[in-house]
């Protein structure tokens, strides 16, 4: 199954660093790209210079949302407290071939409820798309911890105490 990200809202001014840590969740747990409905340079060439050092071919790209969405040929499931517990859904998801994950920042347009086929919650509790994402991907892909990032320049040994990082 592929999985790409939709994230919207992103605000230049106060959403640099949680929209970074969510590309570099998607990345880290398995999407492909994601997707950002404003460019912010700044968070762009970040992300862009972890795919640089950490390997693999993760994307990021800035798109027209609504058309975007519109025009996704695949399973769209939008992330939302307000949404069906992903229990419930988690067999219907498996099934798609491609799903887009959209997560918000602040409120989303409410035409998102009904341009998505899936409303998900991860728990009906509020929280942050951070930990919405890292869930539904590790529930959905199952590969968080065996993933492979070809053509790193670097990578960690993992050891029991202190940092172990080589060069390639
Ligand atoms: N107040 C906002 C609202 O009414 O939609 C919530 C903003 S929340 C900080 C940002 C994003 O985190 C949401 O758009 C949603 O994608 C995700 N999120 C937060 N809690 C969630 C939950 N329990 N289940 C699924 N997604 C959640």
């Amino acid at each position: 199954m592929e999985v790409y990200v939709l994230r919207l809202g992103h605000r230049v001014k106060r959403d640099k660093r949680i929209s970074t840590h969510v590309a570099l969740t998607a990345r880290a747990l398995g999407a492909k790209g994601i997707y950002f409905d404003t460019y912010d340079d700044s968070v762009f060439k970040s992300v862009k210079d972890v795919v640089e050092r950490w390997g693999g071919d993760f994307f990021i790209e800035s798109v027209e949302w609504k058309k975007f969405l519109g025009s996704f040929d695949g399973l769209k499931v939008h992330l939302t407290m307000y949404g069906i517990p992903l229990i419930e859904k988690i067999d219907e998801i498996k099934k798609a071939k491609k799903v887009l994950v959209v997560v918000g920042a602040e409120k989303v347009p409410p035409e998102v409820y009904e341009m998505c086929d899936l409303n998900i919650a991860i728990g009906n509790q509020p929280h942050s798309e951070v930990a919405a994402l890292a869930i539904f991907l590790d529930r959905i892909l199952n590969k968080t911890f065996d993933l492979e990032f070809k053509n790193a320049k670097i990578k960690i040994i993992p050891s029991e105490r202190g940092k172990k990082v080589v060069e390639i």
